[in-house]
């Protein structure tokens, strides 16, 4: 039989004597060459990264409509009007003032057993101020948040900053990996803060998140989309109660502002409780880049900084588009395909028709009628839904001043707790 079954010969082992020697030596040194001119590179590479941060240049073109800087130089802060700003210690690194870094949080392990660290992005400003964190992806399937941070990381100079800006673009790294919200074992983990570290997976994911980071923040910007096929209205969460967090929320400007205290768990909740001023926004859709709504994002953020006197030179938005004291979710009552015949961010009346549902066997149509009179602050994408799905969540209409002319005790006497029974946050 042996005889039938042809051997394969590689190409070299036909070559005999000094030829195949002087062959496997030329082979070696290019080998030995190659490893070197990619180690060097790697190398620099790494050396890149722990002093210069960049978005990287797709995302960086993306987020700004393709162009490189569309934005006007922003003044010099003048020197020396400020105190000089300390190193600021994070994770057993130190960063000196004028410096931006790069540096990693360890969130744990994978089913493998190797260990998994999200980057964390620092910038220590010329000059002391208050430290600001910026947190996205929590949910990881939420992608617009990680291009506010990795945006605002870039466009921030050392030499313009009052303080110190801590950007996690993506805090759920486990989620983001398999494009889910949640965490490996089906957790979310804004329901866990300030966490345990001897509890579940996600409360000493969050335990470590919430010691190891949030504890250094003197503001905390958490960012969101909406969540299963729904999208928000850019809209900034807080719990207007509390003086800081009003003053954070106003600060922001330009997007809708609602007051909520936050379903107990979430990174904004916990983080208000043991006195870190906190707020969220929510922008968008999940799993997708949308670039109008991470460019309000961003100047939200740059906004909010230049109120809390940390940057010269951006613009602010003065006040809150609107402000909402009381929201409501619409659900469906039959099952059969949505077709939404209202638009995000649409003011409503009570008893207008926002979609209908229609059954797949029968053609039937079903009417969703509001009962109020309101705003359309998120709303599901057209889908197959089943009875008791949240189809829109209505801001209602406010029979109460302005912002600018209400004080924080004036709305804290005057709201209400939400219902977010299916929150994003
Ligand atoms: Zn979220």
């Amino acid at each position: 039989m042996e005889d039938h079954i042809k051997t394969h010969s590689w190409p070299l082992q036909r070559i005999k004597g000094r030829t195949r020697h002087l062959l496997y030596k030329l082979f070696s040194v290019h080998l030995l060459l190659s490893l070197t001119i990619a180690t060097t590179t790697l190398e620099a590479r790494q050396e890149a990264v722990d002093h210069s941060i960049q978005a990287p240049p797709s995302l960086k073109q993306a987020v700004t409509g393709l162009q490189e800087n569309p934005r006007p130089e922003e003044a010099p802060m003048p020197k020396g009007d400020t105190a000089t700003n300390p190193p600021l210690q994070l994770l057993e690194k130190s960063i000196d003032p004028g410096m931006k870094k790069r540096i990693f949080w360890s969130l744990g392990y994978t089913f493998e057993g190797v260990p998994i660290s999200a980057p964390v992005l620092v910038i220590n400003g010329d000059y002391a101020g208050p430290t600001l964190c910026l947190t996205a992806a929590i949910h990881g399937d939420e992608i617009n948040g990680i291009a506010m941070v990795h945006r605002a990381i870039a466009d921030i100079k050392p030499d313009q900053l009052n303080g110190a800006v801590i950007g996690v673009p993506i805090v759920n790294l486990y989620g983001y990996r398999r494009s889910s919200r949640y965490l490996p074992d089906r957790r979310d983990l804004n329901r866990y803060f300030p966490g345990s570290p001897n509890g579940s997976s996600a409360a000493r994911i969050a335990h470590s998140f919430f010691h190891q980071i949030i504890t250094h923040c003197d503001a905390l910007v958490d960012l969101h989309t909406g969540s299963f096929h729904r999208t928000n209205l850019p809209q900034v969460r807080a719990d207007l109660s509390h003086p800081k967090v009003l003053e954070l929320a106003y600060g922001f400007g330009g997007v809708a502002v609602v007051h909520s205290e936050g379903i107990s768990g979430t990174l904004r909740r916990a983080a208000t409780e043991v006195g870190i001023p906190s707020i969220t926004l929510e922008a968008g859709e999940p799993k997708r880049l949308q670039l109008r709504e991470v460019n309000q994002g961003l100047k939200g953020i740059k906004s909010l900084m230049k109120k809390l006197g940390m940057l010269k030179g951006a613009k602010t938005e003065s006040v809150p588009e609107a402000v909402f004291h009381q929201t409501k979710w619409i659900r469906t009552h039959r099952a059969g395909i949505l077709l939404s015949k209202v638009q995000l961010g649409e003011p409503i009346k009570a008893g207008q028709q926002l979609g209908i549902i229609t059954d797949p066997i029968t053609n039937q149509e079903t009417a969703i009628v509001s009962p109020y009179d309101g705003r359309v602050l998120g709303m599901a994408l057209n889908q197959v839904t089943i009875p008791g799905y949240a189809a829109y969540h209505i801001g209602i209409k406010a029979d109460k001043p302005g912002p600018t002319e209400e004080s924080s005790e004036h709305v804290a006497a005057k709201t209400k707790a939400s219902d977010y029974s299916d929150g994003e946050e």
